[in-house]
C-alpha cells in the first residue's frame, strides 16, 4: 500500500543536506552553544526579512507569546504581570499555547468566535465586545491560523481606536503577508515558532519575538536571560528561554530555502484547489481576496454533512494521513474553565472543530501524490 507523509522532514533534509550539515559542523567547530554568533545572525536576517526593527530569538513559539505579553505588562503597568481583570481578546480556535500564554501573563483571555470563512477572529464581534467593555481590555491576540493572515486592517484599526496592543500569533505564518507587509511587522509585537512542522522549522524547539518598539525588545531580551541585562543581578521575574545556537545555525541554513518552499506550498495548494474544486461536500480554504497572502502551513478543508471522520478514516486506509487542527475549542478545555470569558456564543469555532481536516502539505509533494490524494478524496465522499 502507498504511504504519504503529512510533512516529510526527511525529504526536506535530503534537499538541504549540504547546507544543514555545514551549519552544524561549524557550530561544533566554535563550540559557542549558548548565544553563539548564529543567534544574532539569525535574528538580524529575520528582522530584515519580516520588516521589523527587532527580532529576538527565544526557546519556543509558546515562550515567544509569553515573553511578549510579559514585556507588555511590564511596560504598560509597571508591574511584572497583568492582573486578572486585564483582558486580552483572542480566538478559541487555535493551538492551546495562544490562550495559555495569556493565562501565564496574568491576564484573562476573552474568547471571541471566528469568521467561518477565514477561521480567523471575527472582527465585528471584537467591536461589539469593546463597545460595551471599553475599559479593562489590554490588547488583541489574533492568530494567523494555517498560515493565512487575519484581517489586519480591521484589527489594527480597532486597536488604534481603543489604544490597546496587538500581539500577532504568527507561529504558523512565517513568510505570509497581509497586503504588502509580512506578518510579524504589523502588530505591536509578534510571536513566531520554529517547531519542526512550522514553515521555517528547526531540528527541535525554537521561537522568536518581533517588534518595532526597542524598549519592548530590550525587555524580552532581559526576560529570556533570567530577567536582567546582567544574569547575576536581575530586574524582572525571568526565564531561561534562549534560542539555541545549534537551532539558530540550522534555521539560518533552512531560511535560504524559505521563499522557495513557501512558493512550493502555494503550488501544492493551487493543485488541491484545482483538483478538488468541483467536489461536492467539501469547502476549500479560498481566501476572501488577494490581501490574504497565505504560506499554507496547513491546507485545511471543511467536510460538511458530518462526513469528516469517515473521510479521515478512508484516507487513512489508503495511506493518506490527515490531521484535525483543532478538535477542541480552547473554552472547552479544563485549564480555561473559570479563567476565561466567553461573552458571545462560539458556534463557528464549534462547527469548525467538527468539520475541518488538514491534508498533507509537504512542499515537495509530487503532482502524482497530489493526484492520488485528490482521487481518493473524490472516491471516499
Ligand atoms: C505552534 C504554535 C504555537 C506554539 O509554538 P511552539 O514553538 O510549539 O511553542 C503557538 N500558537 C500557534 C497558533 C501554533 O501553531
Amino acid at each position: 500500500m502507498r504511504s504519504i507523509s503529512m510533512l516529510d522532514l526527511g525529504r526536506q533534509y535530503q534537499y538541504m543536506k549540504a547546507n544543514i550539515d555545514a551549519a552544524v559542523a561549524k557550530c561544533f567547530g566554535h563550540q559557542q552553544w549558548i548565544l553563539g554568533p548564529e543567534v544574532k545572525l539569525f535574528e538580524d536576517e529575520i528582522a530584515g526579512y519580516i520588516g521589523s526593527k527587532n527580532c529576538i530569538g527565544v526557546a519556543s513559539g509558546t515562550d515567544a507569546l509569553v515573553l511578549a505579553l510579559r514585556a507588555l505588562a511590564i511596560q504598560s503597568k509597571n508591574h511584572e504581570y497583568f492582573d486578572k481583570k486585564d483582558k486580552i481578546i483572542t480566538t478559541p480556535f487555535t493551538f492551546t499555547a495562544t490562550g495559555d500564554a495569556i493565562l501565564r501573563s496574568g491576564a484573562t483571555p476573552v474568547f471571541i468566535d471566528i469568521d467561518p470563512a477565514t477561521y480567523s477572529i471575527d472582527t465585528a464581534r471584537i467591536k461589539e465586545y469593546l463597545a460595551s467593555n471599553p475599559k479593562d481590555v489590554a490588547g488583541i491576540l489574533p492568530v494567523h491560523l494555517y498560515g493565512r493572515p487575519a484581517n489586519m486592517d480591521e484589527i489594527i484599526a480597532i486597536a488604534n481606536n481603543y489604544k490597546i496592543f496587538v500581539v500577532e500569533d504568527a507561529a504558523q505564518a512565517f513568510g505570509a503577508a497581509w497586503r504588502e507587509k509580512r506578518l510579524g511587522s504589523l502588530g505591536t509585537m509578534a510571536a513566531f515558532s520554529f517547531f519542526p512542522s512550522k514553515n521555517l522549522g528547526g531540528s527541535g524547539d525554537g521561537g522568536a519575538v518581533s517588534t518595532d518598539d526597542s524598549r519592548l525588545a530590550d525587555l524580552v531580551r532581559m526576560l529570556l536571560k533570567h530577567g536582567g541585562k546582567d544574569k547575576y543581578n536581575v530586574d524582572h521575574i525571568g526565564y531561561n528561554s534562549r534560542l539555541d545556537t545549534l537551532q539558530a545555525a540550522i534555521l539560518l541554513a533552512k531560511f535560504k530555502f524559505i521563499d522557495e518552499f513557501n512558493k512550493k506550498r502555494n503550488m501544492v495548494a493551487d493543485a488541491y484547489d484545482k483538483f478538488l474544486g468541483s467536489v461536492a461536500g467539501i469547502v476549500l480554504p479560498v481566501a476572501p481576496d488577494e490581501n490574504y497572502r497565505s504560506i499554507y502551513n496547513q491546507y485545511t478543508l471543511r467536510v460538511v454533512n458530518g462526513k469528516r471522520d469517515s473521510l479521515q478514516n478512508k484516507l487513512k486506509e489508503a495511506g493518506i494521513p490527515t490531521v484535525v487542527y483543532y478538535p477542541t475549542p480552547l473554552n472547552y478545555m479544563k485549564v480555561f474553565k473559570g479563567r476565561c470569558e466567553t461573552p458571545f456564543t462560539l458556534e463557528a469555532s464549534e462547527q469548525a472543530a467538527c468539520e475541518v481536516l488538514s491534508l498533507p502539505i509537504d512542499p515537495l509533494l509530487t503532482i502524482e501524490e497530489i493526484n492520488y490524494i485528490c482521487e481518493t478524496i473524490k472516491n471516499s465522499l
